[in-house]
């Protein structure tokens, strides 16, 4: 921690307001008596915070909102919800407004569809429920081990194996089907267990067996007095049951299991591949971060995983989910394999409440706009139009001595500060372009034709801010792709640097928000379970149902959105000839391709053929000019990138802590030595982190590390 002057509050300044940063101020400012310790000013490019996560409402259509895409949060985010729930306990919304509480805000769901854009596929698309819990996602629940994890899947795989096929519902059924050499091994492998002090096996006659009661005893073993206790009692205890599972799989696949259980079989093959690689890799006591040099698919394949389960929906979709691909080049699907196994296991085997929540409007006026008046009542300053142009390290010591910033307009007369939240409908909300009434020449058309938040814009003045003057500490929530020249000098100065701003991959994205007329129900002829999915190998393979979000745009009745639709994916790097595909034609030929994919009810009566008209257009235009009237968006800036974990990046990555100047704190998604995965909940784990580290207080931080078992 380095040491402000005495005698006033240590000067803060903060380059970037996403969820990172925002998340270290939250901190800091929850903390007893921050006043005294902390004068905090952060500094915005253009008009609105949220970074990637920002939506803003388009006042020249219906106050509608437009995001970056959709931005789903999983019943895992502790951190990230125990945020957004402190917000709206603090902002405390009179009974009856809109989004008045935090359960109005996030909208849990329990099921996730996953489909295919191939239409020469039958298989019926993934429908994934999983039972909600009673519990709220933020309350800190402790994270399952990575050894609880393993265990969880092989008895999840030992359930299911005697239900992949109906004429071998039992043990003593499937394994008779073994080959010979493997069901004689088996004994021995329950003897060494006991050898171990394994009491699971005892009692089983390979002369009379029973092998139904004996996987009873076996996976109740793992509760009470004789659960395995140390590391290589679990080993032994696993290793007759991955030995069981993996022969019964493969015989009962020889059988045609994956004809009649498809999904279950997949499932049941990727969480064998799953155990066997934690126990053969040791990463119940390294955690996963061990093997961040590989890639998952690798990995899995390494430790047994078919190749049908690798090519499977369900893994393509997780790629998806992340958009983990080298270039954006779907074609090349690449993540550090102990980043994404993690995410993927927290996700569907450690949530709290519901599987996965969907705010009710863009995450602007869900959480940005109330995080935003509570930061600033609580005495945080904030300078919109402020952009970090180049840090400048102290020649004598490892620290940040001066910040250059570019202010990128001149307030009009009589506005003393950027005031940059409007009302919707009584929501406080971000608009999707700047506030222009509050800026010098701000109706000039060549002023509204500035891209106010792209680095490059242009600025009415340049400030330096001083060490020691201006600020004594920086946080820095800037991403790198958007660094290379604020950071130029630092990675001059420090290696590691270098490294980072080399090594953190990005890729652009881009999509299509869609309004409807019918409602989802209608779309899809039946009720609405699923909330969002994946329609994979397509173009746009994330979908998102943001419906909800109608009710606080500001429609009239006669153009009244029955249903808001979300679709994304990765915005593939130029060709070679520098040209790309616009995302207009990109989401007119989605719609074109997959009709059916999402709302059997879309196309045209008797025809495979998207339906037009379903697209709400207030000019009523025909046919595929209605897309005219939707959001197509794509990442233009280098800050929108979406920061992808490809294997070996996490070894070059900076703790929130740890930037080599001392008086240099990062906060964002792309920090080390937490998640390091790209999410909501890895930006505000690092806000946290870096929060912690500015002030040298006990922040909790949950689900920060693995937990492991040391024996
Ligand atoms: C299309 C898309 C969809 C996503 N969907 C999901 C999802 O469903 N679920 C999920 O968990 N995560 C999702 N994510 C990831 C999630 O949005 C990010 O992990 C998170 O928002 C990152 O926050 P951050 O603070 O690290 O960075 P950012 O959000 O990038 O914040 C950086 C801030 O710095 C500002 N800035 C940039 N340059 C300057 C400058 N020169 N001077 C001053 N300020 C500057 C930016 O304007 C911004 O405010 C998605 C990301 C994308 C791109």
């Amino acid at each position: 921690m380095s040491a402000g002057p005495p005698t006033r509050p240590r000067k803060l300044a903060v380059f970037g307001g996403g969820l990172g940063s925002l998340s270290a101020v939250f901190a800091l400012t929850e903390l007893p008596g921050w006043r005294e310790r902390f004068d905090i000013t952060v500094y915005q490019i253009g008009w609105r915070l949220g970074g990637k996560a920002r939506s803003g409402r388009n006042l020249r259509a219906h106050a509608r909102n437009e995001a970056l895409g959709h931005h789903v949060w999983y019943g895992w985010y502790d951190n990230a919800f125990a945020l957004a729930r402190r917000v709206y306990a603090e902002t405390r919304r009179a009974p009856g407004a809109p989004l008045a509480t935090f359960k109005e805000a996030f909208k849990p769901c329990d099921h996730l569809l996953l489909g295919t854009g191939d239409r020469t596929d039958r298989t019926p698309p993934w429908k994934m429920s999983l039972p909600r819990g009673d519990s709220l996602p933020g309350d800190g629940a402790a994270q399952p081990s990575v050894w609880h994890f393993a265990q969880t899947l092989l008895l999840w795989a030992i359930d299911c194996i005697p239900r992949l096929h109906p004429q071998y519902a039992t043990w003593s059924a499937i394994v008779p089907r073994w080959p010979d050499a493997s069901r004689s091994l088996w004994p021995a492998l329950m003897r060494r267990a006991g050898g171990q002090g394994v009491r699971a096996y005892d009692g089983f006659d390979p002369q009379r067996p029973d092998y139904d009661d004996l996987l009873r005893r076996a996976a109740a073993a793992v509760h009470g007095e004789d659960a395995p206790k140390t590391s290589r009692q679990r080993r032994a205890w696993a290793q007759p049951l991955t030995h069981c599972g993996e022969h019964s799989l493969r015989s009962l696949v020889g059988l045609g299991a994956r004809q009649t259980h498809p999904q279950f079989t997949t499932m049941v093959d990727l969480a064998l591949a799953t155990v066997r690689g934690i126990l053969h890799d040791g990463l119940d006591r390294a955690g996963f971060s061990a093997i961040d040099d590989q890639d998952l698919r690798a990995w899995l394949r390494r430790h047994g995983a078919s190749e049908e389960a690798l090519a499977s929906t369900v893994l393509v979709a997780l790629y998806a989910d992340h958009m983990s691909y080298e270039s954006g080049d779907a074609e090349r699907p690449a993540a550090a394999a102990g980043a994404l196994l993690r995410a993927a296991l927290r996700r569907y085997l450690a949530f709290s409440g519901a599987l996965y929540y969907i705010p009710a409007a863009g995450l602007g006026e869900v959480l940005f706009a109330p995080l935003y008046r509570l930061l600033r009542d609580r005495g945080v300053h904030f300078r919109f139009f402020h952009k970090l142009k180049h840090l400048c390290p102290d020649p004598k010591q490892p620290a940040v001595s001066a910040a250059v910033v570019g202010r990128q307009i001149e307030l009009a007369p009589g506005v003393e500060e950027y005031e940059p939240l409007i009302k919707v409908k009584g929501l406080p909300c971000w608009p999707s372009r700047p506030l222009y009434s509050q800026i010098v020449l701000g109706d000039d058309p060549v002023i509204q034709a500035i891209d106010f938040e792209a680095n490059e814009s242009p600025e009415v003045e340049e400030v330096v801010l001083r060490a020691g003057v201006d600020f004594d500490d920086i946080i820095l929530g800037i991403p790198p792709p958007a660094l290379a020249g604020a950071a130029r000098e630092l990675a001059a100065r420090d290696p590691r640097w270098e490294a980072l701003l080399e090594h953190t991959h990005s890729i652009a994205a881009m999509g299509a928000q869609l309004w409807l007329s019918p409602t989802w129900a209608q779309l899809l002829g039946g009720p609405a379970q699923a909330g969002a999915g994946g329609i994979v190998r397509t173009e746009l393979p994330r979908w998102v149902n943001l419906s909800t979000a109608a009710a606080y745009e500001g429609w009239p009745r006669e153009h009244w959105p029955g249903a808001i639709a979300s679709l994304s994916g990765p915005r593939p790097d130029r060709s070679a000839d520098g040209s790309r595909e616009p995302v207009r034609d990109i989401a007119e030929t989605w719609l074109k391709s997959h009709p059916r994919a999402l709302w059997p009810e879309a196309s045209l009566a008797g025809a495979d053929e998207f339906n037009w008209e379903l697209l709400l257009d207030p000019q009523g235009r025909a046919a595929e000019h209605r897309l005219a009237a939707q959001h197509c968006w794509a990442t233009q800036n280098a800050s929108d990138r979406q920061i992808v974990t490809l294997p070996g990046d996490p070894r070059h990555r900076l703790a929130a802590g740890d930037s080599g100047f001392r008086n240099l704190w990062l906060a964002g998604d792309w920090v080390g030595g937490g998640l390091d995965l790209a999410c909501a909940e890895g930006a505000v784990m690092a806000g946290l982190q870096a929060a912690r580290a500015v002030s040298g207080d006990a922040i909790v931080i949950h689900g920060e590390r693995d937990c492991i078992d040391s024996d």
